[in-house]
């Protein structure tokens, strides 16, 4: 039997869609599931805490289970790994099949990598559970060199936080463009200041084409040859959105209008890094903010009522934390990078955190 609202993926926007529905008390209809590779969704805005020996596992991570309870969705435990939107079909990776009637997916995305022949390891920065791993490893037996591949604030974030707890090992950034790009100049001033400061190297304008015989290669030239190099080069769509039969941008995001919706499948609704909406970034921030509307439009097109549209904001505040439990703000053209106001800045990030989990915590 159609199972008649499938959540697929417990990402930002679909953690605020169901405590949306908690706080309203609307339940999904019955039969209705959230499938989620794990039993905890990690937040991302911590894990560079959470890296850096800031914070424990169970402070950065929601458990699921509750949250869908109150909302009348039962957990299907699985990864999606193929899908037919014609069909109305999803697959997971243990082959069992679900047939729904109404989809949402908020599966996020994956940060690309460049070629490579595998002679040195990869380590994508999602998902976090398989990267926290890999970081728990590394914290027995550090490795001698680790390259951050990406040049925005994860990347920024991340390099700092592995930085702060394997003091011994050697940090390279490597940035396609300049470090943090698009961010006020004063703000990439002061984050270079303080990578050097730390004696993390940092390469912008440094795209790396290949990777081979244990080497970074860009524009012909070896750049450098790492024990691993940890991917936080942005996002990709996941593998099986292409073969969905939902339309996709050019680079394989898959489209939505302005409710949300697929283009061309009006009973999916996508939200979050996967979706490629006009006037929307992929971030956090925008999934959170995606979050009501979609929560709204999902109960509409079931009871046949008007959807919303959802209105991106033109700015976004970022807090880029240092790894010390301090933090520099953007917030469109402006920014605070203050030596003097970084332990405040970090105050106030930790707030807003913790904040996000407690207020999607269920007991
Ligand atoms: C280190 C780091 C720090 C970051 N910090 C910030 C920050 O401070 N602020 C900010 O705005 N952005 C930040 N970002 C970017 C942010 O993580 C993403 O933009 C955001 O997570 C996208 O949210 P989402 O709702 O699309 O999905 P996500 O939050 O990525 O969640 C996707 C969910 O889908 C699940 N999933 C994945 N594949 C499948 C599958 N095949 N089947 C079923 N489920 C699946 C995953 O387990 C996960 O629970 C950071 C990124 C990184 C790498």
């Amino acid at each position: 039997m159609d199972v008649p609202l499938v959540m697929a993926g417990a990402g930002h926007s679909h953690l605020v869609a169901m405590r949306c529905w908690a706080e309203q008390g609307v339940r999904a209809p019955e039969g209705s599931v959230l499938i989620s590779p794990g039993t905890h969704a990690w937040y991302s805005g911590m894990m560079p805490g959470l890296l850096a020996g800031r914070f424990h596992v169970e402070q950065c991570a929601i458990d699921l289970r509750p949250l869908a309870d109150s909302v009348g969705l039962r957990m299907v435990y699985g990864d999606i790994s193929a899908m037919n939107a014609d069909r109305q079909k999803l697959v997971l990776s243990n082959k069992h099949t679900l047939a729904y009637q109404l989809l949402s997916i908020n599966t996020g995305s994956e940060p690309p990598a460049p070629k490579n022949d595998g002679s040195v390891p990869l380590e994508p920065a999602k998902p976090f559970a398989n990267f926290f791993q890999r970081w728990q490893l590394w914290r027995q037996e550090p490795p001698g060199e680790i390259v951050v591949l990406g040049g925005g604030p994860a990347a920024f974030e991340l390099v700092l936080a592995l930085q702060w707890k394997l003091p011994t090992t050697g940090f390279r950034l490597i940035c396609a463009e300049e470090l943090l790009s698009g961010q006020p100049v004063a703000l990439q001033q002061a984050a270079a200041a303080l990578m050097r400061e730390r004696e993390i190297e940092c390469l912008p304008d440094t795209a790396i084409s290949n990777i081979r015989d244990g080497q970074l290669w860009s524009g012909g030239k070896v750049v450098a040859h790492p024990d691993a190099v940890v991917l936080a080069t942005g996002a990709a769509p996941l593998p099986w959105y292409a073969c969905s039969a939902l339309a996709t941008d050019n680079r394989g995001f898959l489209r939505v209008n302005a409710c949300l919706q697929s283009v061309n499948h009006p009973q999916v609704f996508i939200s979050g890094d996967a979706c490629s909406h006009n006037g929307s970034q992929r971030s956090g921030v925008y999934a959170v903010r995606q979050g009501p509307t979609l929560a709204h439009n999902v109960m509409a097109f079931l009871n046949d009522r008007p959807l919303r549209q959802y209105q991106p904001q033109t700015r976004t505040l970022a807090l880029l934390a240092t790894a010390d439990g301090g933090a520099l703000l953007s917030y469109g053209k402006h920014s605070i990078s203050t030596t003097v106001m970084r332990p405040l800045l970090g105050f106030w990030k930790d707030r807003l955190d913790q904040g996000f989990i407690h207020r999607h915590e269920r007991k």
